[in-house]
């Protein structure tokens, strides 16, 4: 597949632009990806790094052979970039995981015993859902608000705290006050774990500067391709708990029992890891900082605006936000249709020119229920009453397949 241009500052390019789809007739278009947060194209550079490593590869860690060290030298380097690109603390664990959902579940099966767990329902379910003890707190009505609440309910708890907040949404793409949440959680003696899976693909993370205690992320997300994530925190929890997988790698020696690694890394990475992964995404990581957060960022914005300018502008089209139209958010806007289902409006969109969005409820059921206005248990994805429509963009997304998808909307609710 050859690597297609992209629109001007932005200077990495991502694979499969030129991509041509189907479209209702048998005529063929460009295809206009505008679901970014579900899985991000591969990067160039990403792409280059794992086809790099092809060549050359045998499992790490155990092998003396040639391959067998360099693979290990290269997914050890893949670590120390990812530890770098969040801004970990010397100390901090780096553990490679399948995805941020395998992230959060590793941190849940690590927490002491009777570990309070505190999350809003605003959550994407894998980090909503993974806890056994568990506070859920209602949407906040502005981010003053969540800071309130979580301070609230981490002061009625004893014993250990965790609290779990999302930096970015994946509904609205509405950015956290995560300082201040950090702040809070500390006040309280609790730790504070941050999905970061819909932000690092947008925004700079700096662990320490904001003073977290764990992250997550994922891969596919950040422009590289699937079956890596990470898990990046403070290593005594994740050092005292069980290994998450048990075998080789994760143990020093085997006699009628088993004498684990207190290491955090070999701990919790037990069996050959997914290397090829790990250097993708750090691959990605690279890339992104190589290419500056600053026109990353700028791109970004001037083309979200354009996008919500232009949804604003069609009657019958409502974007969905929790904390109102000026609260900062990455380039990721949900919204519903008068008239349509949502899986009516995807259907279309993608059927009929060429555009791919997202429908449904994200995996952040409780949020979208609350977003919709709706308390219906699971209207499914059909009804439109629990649904909506989700654009998403990133490094690749030019001004075309914006300006593509508010035509084709406008189209749909004349048309109705
Ligand atoms: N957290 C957020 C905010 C997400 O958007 C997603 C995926 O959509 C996840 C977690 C889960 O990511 P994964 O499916 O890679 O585990």
């Amino acid at each position: 597949m050859s690597v297609a241009t992209i629109s001007a500052p932005v200077a990495v390019k991502v694979l499969g632009e030129d991509l041509e789809v189907p479209v209702k007739g048998g005529r063929l278009v460009s295809y206009a990806n505008l679901d970014y947060a579900a899985s991000a194209p591969c990067l160039e550079p990403v792409s280059a790094a794992v086809a790099a490593a092809l060549p050359a590869y045998s499992s790490v860690h155990r092998g003396a052979g040639y391959a067998s060290q360099l693979t290990t030298a290269r997914y050890e380097q893949a670590r120390h970039t990812v530890r770098a690109f969040v801004g970990a603390r010397p100390d901090d664990a780096v553990i490679f995981t399948r995805n941020t959902t395998d992230a959060t579940n590793l941190l849940a099966s690590c927490l002491p015993p009777q570990t309070t767990v505190v999350v809003f329902d605003t959550e994407h379910h894998a980090s909503l859902l993974p806890w056994e003890r568990v506070v859920r707190l209602a949407p906040p009505a502005f981010p003053g608000e969540a800071v309130r609440q979580a301070d609230a309910a981490l002061a009625e708890i004893d014993g250990p705290k965790l609290l779990v907040v999302t930096a970015a949404s994946n509904v609205t793409g509405e950015l956290w006050p995560i300082a201040a949440l950090a702040h809070i959680a500390h006040r309280h003696g609790a730790r504070i774990l941050v999905d970061a899976a819909q932000l690092v693909p947008h925004r700079r993370l700096n662990l320490t500067a904001l003073d977290l205690d764990y992250v997550a992320f994922s891969g596919h997300k950040l422009y590289a391709p699937f079956g890596a994530g990470v898990l990046v925190g403070r290593r005594d929890w994740l050092s005292a708990g069980q290994p998450y997988l048990k075998g080789g790698g994760a143990v020093k020696a085997v006699t009628d029992s088993a004498e684990w690694h207190e290491d955090a890394e070999p701990r919790h990475e037990a069996g050959t890891p997914n290397v090829l992964g790990a250097i993708a995404l750090a691959a990605a990581c690279d890339a992104l900082t190589a290419t500056g957060w600053t026109p990353l960022v700028r791109e970004e914005e001037r083309l979200v605006a354009r996008l919500r300018e232009g949804l604003s502008a069609i009657e019958g089209v409502h974007e969905l936000s929790l904390w109102g139209p000026d609260h900062p958010r990455v380039g990721i806007v949900s919204f519903v249709v008068d008239g349509y289902t949502a899986r009516e409006v995807a259907e279309a969109l993608s059927g009929e020119y060429g555009i791919g969005v997202r429908d449904g409820k994200f995996c952040a059921h409780p949020f979208v229920r609350h977003l919709l206005g709706t308390s219906s248990a699971d209207g499914g994805c059909e009804d439109g009453t629990t649904a909506a429509v989700r654009a998403s963009i990133g490094i690749g997304t030019t001004e075309e397949h914006i300006d593509r998808l508010i035509g084709a909307l406008r189209d749909l609710v004349t048309r109705h």
